[in-house]
């Protein structure tokens, strides 16, 4: 297993990261197994949060029989619960006791998604406050973010320097973040990539997306992808089975970096996506936006070129059910919001007709809305 500098943390973390928010899902005996045999393989970063129903407890249990000294933990505050520091106070000391433990090595401003946010957590007397004072007391080692925002927005968060890491979703058919990596290396900041399979998506691909990544398991190609980017510290993915560790794990570990062999099968991968698209493939530039009506173009455009160049109708229909429905989680609202303003096909480089291909998207996709969305379920979108 590779480890690499977390930012200017001084602590080394390991190229995969324990995600906690699946196993819930689990008993905690089976919790308890998976975690103590993830450290085993070599994986030193394990994530939670208090909205990941029991999953604080369950790491805390699987700590008792490990050497705290070697694990890194990192655990979380949501500021659109924590809105006042002794909020977060109270957040943190919950989480040590679940923790079974006296300190987090990480504690993340977990999604900083909005201006309301910004504001709950800057202030003066607001709940950044309360982070240092505990990181001064030593309950907490080191200070991140993560972000479900627009990419703008996530550089501000960067660029006030309070942070070590940002957390955030970047895969191989998800890279509106990719310019931050830039400047996270500039800013020597760790950088904890989420959803790097998107959900799934990737470890189970459609057969059009198979045939274009053979011979290579596209999960391996997406996770080795990731890791090819040393500006990238870790790669964190939510486990609760021994056969999605050790599936991860194989993917991983002594992974070779990308010789040319492994970067023209990317590229005849997405020169095949964008021949099946044809004149509608998006390049999601993002030069449309800003949407009056607050629709995320861009990202629908996506999977409007995933529909036509894969047929991931499964997916598709999945991501665009949390549209508008998944709070400041899934930035965006649906295309039926679409009120013909005519503003932002003028910006699009590609000269795409995209009002014409949103509101044919959403009646492909369709299909009623999600229900309110619990804490633990929005954590994984
Ligand atoms: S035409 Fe529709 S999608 Fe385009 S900017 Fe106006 S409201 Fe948004
Ligand atoms: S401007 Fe055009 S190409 Fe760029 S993201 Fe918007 S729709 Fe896609």
């Amino acid at each position: 297993m590779e480890y690499r500098e977390l930012g200017s943390s001084g602590k080394k973390v390991s190229l995969l990261s324990f995600g906690g928010m699946r196993i819930p899902r689990v008993t905690v005996g089976k919790a308890v197994e998976v975690i103590k045999k993830a450290c085993h393989l070599g994986i030193n970063y394990f994530e939670t949060a208090p909205g990941y129903g029991n999953s604080e407890h369950k790491i805390g249990v699987a700590l008792r029989d490990l050497d705290r000294s070697k694990v890194y933990l990192s655990t979380k505050s949501h500021p659109g619960q924590d809105q006042k520091p002794e909020q977060l106070r109270n957040r943190l000391e919950s989480s040590l006791k679940k923790l079974e433990t006296d300190y987090v090595d990480f504690y993340q401003i977990w999604g900083l998604n909005t201006e309301e946010h910004y504001e709950t957590v800057f202030k003066k007397g607001g709940t950044f406050e309360a982070v240092r004072k505990a990181q001064n007391e030593g309950l907490i080692k080191h200070i991140g973010f993560t972000s479900h925002g627009y990419p703008a927005f996530i550089q501000r968060l960067m660029e006030t320097r309070e942070f070590e890491s940002l957390t955030m979703i970047y895969h191989l058919y998800h890279q509106r973040n990719k310019g931050l990596l830039d400047l996270a290396d500039k800013l020597n900041m760790g950088v904890m990539i989420i959803a790097p399979l998107s959900n799934g998506f990737l470890a189970h691909p459609t057969p059009l997306m198979e045939e274009d990544f053979a011979p290579y398991p596209v999960r391996d190609y997406a996770l080795q992808w990731l890791a090819n980017d040393k500006r990238i510290t870790s790669i964190v993915s939510g486990m609760k089975t021994f056969k999605e560790l050790q599936n991860n794990y194989d993917s991983l570990n002594n992974f070779l970096y990308f010789d040319k062999t492994k970067t023209d099968i990317e590229n005849k991968a997405f020169a095949k996506l964008r021949d099946r698209v044809g004149k509608d493939f998006c390049t999601e530039c993002r030069e449309c936006l800003p949407c009056p009506q607050g629709i995320n173009i861009p990202e629908l455009m996506r999977l409007n070129n995933l529909m036509r160049g894969y047929d991931a109708v499964y997916y598709c229909r999945d991501r665009y059910r949390f549209t508008g429905q998944g709070g400041s989680w899934y930035p965006g609202v649906k295309a039926s919001h679409c009120d013909d303003c005519g503003d932002c096909e003028p910006r699009c480089p590609e000269k795409l007709p995209v009002v014409s291909i949103i509101r044919g998207l959403h009646q492909e996709l369709y299909a009623g809305d999600r229900k309110s969305l619990a804490t633990h379920q929005i954590s994984e979108i």
